[in-house]
């Protein structure tokens, strides 16, 4: 067992016994992993261990078991993310989808900075439906899923109007329309946000505004892309698409 200090994202935590918990953490340094939580009633840990605090965190890490948290500091939670229901639900869909993604313990610094980024620029008040398709797309290939919305898989021209083809995984221009009688048949404007999505910096993100109807497009591609190459149904995601219908009727 070694001792190292990480920051760290509270993925969750689970009662284990009676007042134990497990608490699984994303580290920077040594990827996701599940830590146990003694006598949680009266740890100092009890406030720490809440799903997306962020911390640096003074841990105990075990390769072949559990690990232990001894200390933190630099606690970080997300405060109007946690007063939004909207928000929360989708703050913990894009945390789980990163759990998901990878297996545990495996080094990944990218992801998580790339996952702090996205909830911080939730809490800046972003637009978390955005914020959430941009990383359901980027995470797509830690699911070895690699999509090409940029250029025609027949002639690579780009900027087209494309249509995307199951069949081929790619998109089509409209010359090569016919390549693919089952093609999808979308708004190209879909492909366009999805390739611009692939690719945009967290900078361009200040000033991007899309639709609710175009949004609700980009909604059900990707879970229609989510269906055919990931295959993963979430908890966090269904809560989602049920809290959507609440928010229909309420309108
Ligand atoms: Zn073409």
């Amino acid at each position: 067992m070694q001792s190292r200090e990480s920051r760290g994202l509270v993925l969750y935590n689970q009662n284990y016994r009676e007042d134990d918990k497990l608490v699984k953490i994303f580290t920077e340094i040594s990827g996701k992993r599940m830590f146990f939580v003694k006598h949680i009633s009266r740890s100092k840990l009890f406030s720490v261990i809440q799903p997306l605090t962020v911390a640096d965190f003074l841990l105990k890490i075990n390769d072949n078991g559990l690990s232990y948290i001894d200390d933190y500091k630099e606690v970080m939670v997300f405060k109007h993310i946690n007063e939004d229901i909207f928000a929360l639900s989708y703050a913990t869909y894009v945390a789980s989808l990163a759990d998901a993604a990878i297996a545990d313990g495996v080094y990944d610094s990218q992801l998580f900075a790339f996952l702090i980024k996205t909830l911080e620029l939730m809490e800046q008040g972003l637009d978390y439906e955005i914020l959430t398709n941009i990383f359901e797309l980027q995470i797509l290939e830690r699911f070895g899923v690699n999509l090409n919305f940029h250029e025609c898989v027949f002639c690579h021209r780009t900027g087209q109007a494309f249509d995307f083809s199951y069949k081929y995984s790619g998109v089509l221009c409209s010359e090569h329309y016919l390549k693919d009688l089952k093609r999808s048949h979308l708004d190209p404007n879909v492909l366009y946000l999805l390739d611009c999505f692939q690719t945009i910096s967290f900078k361009d993100l200040q000033t991007i505004s899309v639709k609710p109807e175009m949004k609700q497009k980009l909604r059900f591609f990707l879970d229609d892309i989510y269906d055919t190459y990931v295959g993963i149904h979430l908890k966090s995601k269904k809560f989602i698409d049920d809290l959507s219908q609440w928010g229909d009727i309420m309108k």
